[in-house]
């Protein structure tokens, strides 16, 4: 079953097309990565998916509803969650405080003074740590963490919402090559203990072959490439354009 289907989605940044005429789909369960080279369009994709960006054309539809151009928080309440590829945390909150605070969100519920302010949906937020491995760290402060607990904290967030769909842009960016290997355990974890499908772009080539059940390759806005791993990698245009063309981005 299709869960997200883009037809001919376009968007024009004042005669620059940052993504051209692209037709996709993303399956229910699978785990389908984005890559190509640094400024081809992959965050531009994804935020034209969340609502972030209008198309100039095209349609965007999730579980057969159009969501073009709907808004960010409608869409996420839809089930289609994301992070983003930078940090988006409460850095000078706890670690608890920001997950609570997302639910008592997602729940429309205010921040109630007259309860124990620690009761609010502490269950959940309690699962939520436990689900991302920082349950030893929910009274330390957000912006303190190492950089890889504050991308398991934003996880954390993003999966508030109780999401089917989950968008990852570069979730390992920035991280060292252990922080890499905890994160992406964990996100494969996480994808099967809540079915989630997946739809992410990395920069790491052995994290994409590793974990993508399906690749495609954006290139200049359009993507050139759609399919197994060892059907892009063996793609010769795909070749040709990315990853023969550095030893860095076939590595
Ligand atoms: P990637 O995530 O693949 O590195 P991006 O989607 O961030 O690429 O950017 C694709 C291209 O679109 C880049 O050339 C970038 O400079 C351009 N771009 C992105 N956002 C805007 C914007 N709001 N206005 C104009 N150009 C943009
Ligand atoms: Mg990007």
């Amino acid at each position: 079953m299709t869960v997200l289907n883009i037809s001919n989605l376009t968007i024009d940044f004042g005669g620059f097309v940052a993504i051209n005429n692209v037709n996709f789909s993303l399956e229910d369960g699978e785990k389908h990565a984005i890559i190509g080279p640094n400024g081809a369009g992959k965050t531009t994709f994804f935020n034209l998916i969340t609502g972030h960006l209008k198309p100039s054309q095209g349609d965007v539809s999730f579980k057969d509803k159009t969501i073009t151009a709907l808004a960010p928080h409608k869409i996420v309440k839809l089930g289609l969650a994301r992070s983003f590829q930078r940090i988006n945390i409460f850095p000078r909150m706890t670690v608890f405080e920001n997950i609570q605070t997302s639910l008592i969100a997602r729940d429309n519920k205010h921040f109630n003074f007259f309860s124990p302010g620690a009761a609010q949906n502490r269950e959940e937020t309690a699962e939520l740590l436990e689900l991302v491995g920082l349950e030893d760290e929910f009274a330390e402060i957000a912006g303190e963490l190492a950089y890889g607990k504050q991308k398991q904290l934003e996880l954390a967030i993003s999966l508030a919402e109780n999401p089917t769909v989950l968008l990852l842009d570069e979730p390992t960016a920035g991280m060292s090559p252990q922080e890499t290997s905890v994160a992406i355990a964990l996100v494969d974890e996480i994808a099967r203990a809540r079915k989630l499908t997946l739809l992410f772009t990395e920069h790491d080539m052995s994290v994409v072959f590793g974990i993508a059940d399906r690749i495609s390759v954006l290139h200049h806005g359009e993507i050139i490439a759609s399919g197994t791993p060892d059907a892009v990698r063996s793609d010769p245009e795909v070749r040709r354009v990315y990853l023969g063309e550095s030893d860095d981005a076939a590595a």
